[in-house]
């Protein structure tokens, strides 16, 4: 029988209930155990693929193409399963799928309600996940216990120990423990309340995480215990950590809490196995390298919007033994103060994703600044197009380049629409989506970077490269070094006798792993390693940088 553990956060959204459900995954499967992860969001969207960054940060793509909450790439780099379209469901999926059964008349004419109907459809997309190859799920509710949005999700989680047995269920109970500076302590009220509120839903939480900024007292513990009606050691602490958010799942294994949840459900394991992770956070904590990235992007201030793009950075960096300074700089502000300002000094350039025309010629000038200075260069998915659009611009001289997605009656078309796309109005989910396989040419950076002839990638895109202009571009030195099996698109390009000038269609970011740097990431951070080190008079770090592993750290709420 599957084991189902339902996480819920309290107090204060943020809180780190992605991070902290993908840690309890990834010390469960170190048990040995197989576990299937999820998460229900609360929101209206049917897939956060039509929301802007700066609503929802990064889109995490899967490999069977769905547009899904970026707490899935956190839940895919702890864990070794494969996501699919049934780990991600939203309200809006929810009762789409209950309207359509309506109208279907599957209800034969009755009232369709929240209860019972939207619950059971919750339960069905909880119960998906419960196979006989799975040993535990773990449901993740998003949003903070009170919200309006959030209720039939919770009343789903609360009835399901009904259906289940209530030793078959655990429910994980996320909170704010914050420390008062002016009383010098910490407060447990605001936990109490939030646990309150659960057991009003009828949910009484069996572990009680609570995020902290100083350690919890054992007598804090077992007053928070005795409130909450959990055993003392289900209070479970975990500090911020200021060094890294691979550091999470070591502080709750310290914290014996996967020991908790095997002993409670009464499941076999052995004591976790985490020498991989172990190596991961020697390599981070013990440099022997540094270097400074630039990414240049439309969304640079906010630090969610490329998320797995510098996740994996900071997995290459753990890869070379080499600490990573991230700099996020908005491709408007190139615009505005020029390339050389703002981008000398750094090791390398990325340009990563991206839609709409704002920072595009920020992106076209940075590109030309990393080509003509023999910068490593690494273009992703938009950062391709816009490689693209320079090299025709200023190489071939066709001044004006551009991709029909912001200029529709341009002279040279050389991004454009897919032929798939052409007749496509409606937004979500209709995109060229999901994982594609990819031939490599040999001989190419990419080929040496993957060590493998096909590959497969993640894509999720609506334009391509022109083919009307492959033979013009191959002429001016141009190489397609990686295209569709048919051969009729284009999937990366390089520059040869360059010092890295690799730019790819796809979204590599997806597949990095913090115990397996992607191949392309780990290319590029090695010739960026390699023109520091090659660099006679090392020149200061640039100032607008910052730590990589601090950038992706844990914040306090
Ligand atoms: N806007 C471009 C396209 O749709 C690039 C998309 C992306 O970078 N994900 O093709």
């Amino acid at each position: 029988m599957t084991k189902h553990i339902f996480v819920t956060g309290g107090v204060v959204s943020s809180i780190g209930k992605g991070l902290t459900s993908a840690s309890i995954g990834m010390l469960l499967e170190a048990r040995g155990l197989r576990v299937r992860m999820q998460k229900l969001d609360p929101y209206i969207n049917v897939d956060p693929g039509t929301m802007s960054p700066y609503q929802h940060g990064e889109v995490y793509v899967l490999d069977d193409g769905s547009e899904t909450d970026l707490d899935l790439g956190h839940y895919e780099r702890f864990t070794s399963g494969t996501l699919t379209r049934d780990s991600n469901y939203t309200t809006g999926q929810i009762y789409l799928r209950v309207i359509e059964k309506e109208r279907h008349g599957q209800f034969q004419g009755k009232t369709v309600q929240v209860i019972p109907h939207i619950t059971n459809e919750i339960k069905e997309a909880i119960l998906r996940l419960a196979d006989p190859n799975t040993d535990i799920v773990i449901t993740e509710i998003g949003g903070t216990v009170g919200d309006i949005e959030g209720l039939p999700f919770l009343e789903a989680i609360r009835q399901l120990p009904q259906d289940l047995g209530r030793e078959n269920c655990m429910f994980i109970h996320l909170t704010l423990v914050p420390y008062l500076k002016a009383a010098a302590e910490i407060k447990t009220k605001p936990t109490q309340h939030s646990v309150g509120q659960l057991r009003q839903i009828g949910i009484q939480p069996d572990v009680l995480i609570c995020r902290c900024e100083q350690s919890i007292s054992r007598e804090e513990r077992e007053k928070i215990a005795l409130f909450c009606n959990v055993p003392v050691e289900a209070v479970i602490e975990e500090k911020d950590k200021d060094f890294s958010i691979y550091e999470v799942p070591m502080s709750l294994r310290d914290h014996k809490l996967d020991e908790f949840i095997v002993k409670k459900f009464g499941l076999n394991s052995h004591p976790p196995r985490l020498e991989a992770w172990d190596n991961l956070m020697y390599s981070l904590r013990n440099p022997k390298h540094e270097i400074s990235i630039a990414v240049v992007g439309k969304y640079a201030e906010h630090k969610d919007a490329y998320k797995s793009i510098y996740e994996s950075l900071d997995h290459a960096g753990i890869h070379h033994q080499c600490q990573i300074r991230i700099a996020r700089i908005q491709s408007g502000d190139i615009e505005e103060e020029g390339p050389e300002r703002l981008l000398s000094g750094y090791d390398g350039i990325l340009i990563p994703g991206g839609f709409g025309e704002r920072g595009i010629e920020g992106k076209v000038q940075s590109i030309r600044y990393a080509r003509e200075r023999d910068i490593p260069f690494f273009g992703i998915c938009l950062g391709m197009q816009c490689a693209a659009i320079e090299f025709g611009r200023d190489v071939i001289g066709l001044a004006s380049a551009h991709s029909t997605e912001f200029d529709k009656d341009t002279p040279h078309p050389v991004i454009c629409l897919l032929d798939e796309q052409r007749n496509v109005t409606q937004l979500g989910g209709t995109m060229r989506l999901g994982a594609q396989p990819c031939h490599l040419m040999k001989d190419s950076a990419a080929h040496r970077a993957y060590q493998s002839d096909v590959i497969s990638e993640r894509h999720r895109h609506r334009y391509e490269f022109n083919n009307l202009y492959r033979q013009q571009y191959e002429a001016h030195g141009m190489r397609f070094t990686g295209l569709s099996p048919d051969g009729g698109l284009v999937e990366i390009l390089e520059l040869p006798n360059h010092a890295y000038f690799v730019a790819v269609q796809f979204h590599p970011e997806f597949k990095s792993k913090p115990t397996r740097a992607h191949p392309l990431f780990a290319a590029f951070v090695g010739a960026a390693m390699k023109r520091r080190s090659g660099r006679k008079q090392q020149r200061p770090m640039p100032n607008n940088s910052e730590e990589s592993s601090k950038s992706s750290a844990l914040t306090p709420p």
